[in-house]
């Protein structure tokens, strides 16, 4: 499913994050310490391999709501912009850090000059947050980025099994026109 949104696609997609061919970069759920982990940021790292972890130490530690970039190595992509979200209770306001991530890293993929950013549901697994509200809250960030981006021409979110999918679908149907 996808809409357009200031020129911008935005599409959702049933898939792995490590397996986003042809997409100049893809977003890490990120630990504050850069570092592998699991869900998200293990599966990015052992693809990657480990330069991409040397590559992470000296721009970590960083907080709720950030974003920053590094190479890919040897995932499929460009670039990686790892993401943190927030811990759900713990780190506040949540919402506004989680929108502010992905709003960080499409601002950061289009200084860079990048035309498509994949992104996992950031918060979604350890950190717990809702999935219904995640999804509202992502999908909201990527159409109210998209009128400032001038490189970045397509977002995808690539969703981790159908409940996920069907969120993020029905959060990007509920966008205003
Ligand atoms: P966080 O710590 O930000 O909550 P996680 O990595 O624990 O991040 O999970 C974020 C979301 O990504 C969860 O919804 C999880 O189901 C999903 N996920 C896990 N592995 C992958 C993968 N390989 N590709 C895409 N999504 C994934």
């Amino acid at each position: 499913m996808k809409r357009t949104v200031a020129n911008v696609t935005i599409e959702c997609v049933e898939g792995d994050i490590t397996d986003q061919q042809g997409f100049d970069a893809v977003a890490n759920a990120a630990n504050a310490q850069l570092r592998p982990g699991g869900g998200v940021a293990g599966a990015i790292h052992s693809a990657a391999g480990p330069e991409l972890d040397r590559a992470c130490r000296p721009l970590a530690p960083i907080g709720p709501g950030e974003a920053v970039i590094t190479p890919a190595f040897n995932l499929p992509n460009k670039h990686v912009l790892h993401c943190l979200g927030p811990v759900y209770g713990r780190d506040e306001p949540s919402a506004e850090l989680l929108a502010s991530c992905y709003r960080a890293a499409l601002e950061l993929a289009d200084e860079n000059e990048l035309e498509s950013v994949a992104f996992p549901s950031i918060s979604t697994g350890v950190f717990g947050y809702p999935l219904a509200a995640a999804a509202r809250v992502a999908l909201k960030a990527a159409a109210e980025t998209a009128p400032r981006l001038r490189h970045v021409r397509l977002i995808r979110f690539v969703l981790w099994g159908r409940d996920a999918l069907g969120a993020h679908e029905r959060a990007l149907e509920a966008l205003s026109p």
